[in-house]
């Protein structure tokens, strides 16, 4: 089974954090673990996290990798550093990392197939920004990603597409669940037509996703799980919605 639920804890976090946040974990989590959950943290915390969270199922991913292996690239860390650290997968390509650090559709190619090459499961993130969405075109903006992303890329052995609409990203604001679960639909008819080579494993929907709204998006037949933000550095929170994931999934 695939990753179901994965924290994106962004520039968040200290050892105490890491700490508390597995205690309140812990004691909500109701342990039937029928979901796969990550997390990702800063990757300066991978290691601390990993000690701390040894006896739970949860995978440790990071936020970001280098598009190149090795090399005269001060500040980055590459798939296989990740990988020697005990990750499972890496986000790549999320809206914040391509409007601050102008990544492109062509350096999130890279980036998937160094994942690829170090067993490490991508997780590609795209999404319409609020102007692309108003002016009706969500699908025409997220089919291209995919085809830039994928086309140099397509032969991946395990991918995971996380749709994160800009707009609704810690805004609050999330699209409808059956709008979600239209587009997951186009996304998986996309990747699977174009590129069948690849192993596309789930598609996650990313953008406000919390407690409270858990169960309608989860119940929607093409949302295969969360992508989740600000609502996961509470670790009861994260706990409850996996307990959500967990009741409306056996
Ligand atoms: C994200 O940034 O990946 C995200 C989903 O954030 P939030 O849940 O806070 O909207």
């Amino acid at each position: 089974m695939s990753l179901c639920l994965v924290a994106n804890w962004k520039l968040n976090g200290s050892k105490e954090f890491n700490h508390q946040w597995a205690l309140e974990f812990l004691r909500n989590f109701n342990g039937n673990n029928f979901s796969i959950l990550g997390i990702a943290p800063a990757s300066l915390y991978i290691d601390h996290l990993k000690t701390i969270l040894t006896d739970c199922d949860i995978e440790i991913g990071s936020q970001n990798i280098d598009l190149e292996e090795t090399g005269a690239r001060t500040g980055e860390i590459s798939a296989s550093m990740i990988k020697e650290l005990g990750c499972a997968f890496s986000i790549i390509g999320h809206s914040e990392r391509r409007m601050l650090f102008h990544e492109t559709n062509q350096m999130i190619c890279q980036k998937l197939i160094q994942a690829d090459n170090n067993s490490v499961i991508p997780i590609l993130c795209i999404g319409e920004s609020a102007e692309e969405n108003q002016s009706n075109n969500t699908f025409n903006v997220l089919e291209q990603q995919i085809i830039e992303a994928l086309e140099n890329a397509n032969e991946l052995s395990a991918l995971i597409i996380a749709y994160e609409p800009v707009w609704a990203i810690g805004s609050g604001k999330t699209p409808k669940p059956e709008e979600i679960n239209s587009v997951h639909e186009m996304i998986k008819d996309v990747v699977q037509s174009r590129f069948p080579k690849i192993g596309l494993e789930s598609v996650l929907y990313g953008g406000s996703v919390n407690f409270k709204n858990a169960s309608s998006l989860f119940e929607q037949k093409n949302v295969d799980g969360a992508l989740i933000g600000g609502a996961s550095l509470d670790g009861r929170e994260f706990a409850l919605i996996a307990n959500v994931f967990n009741e409306l999934r056996v």
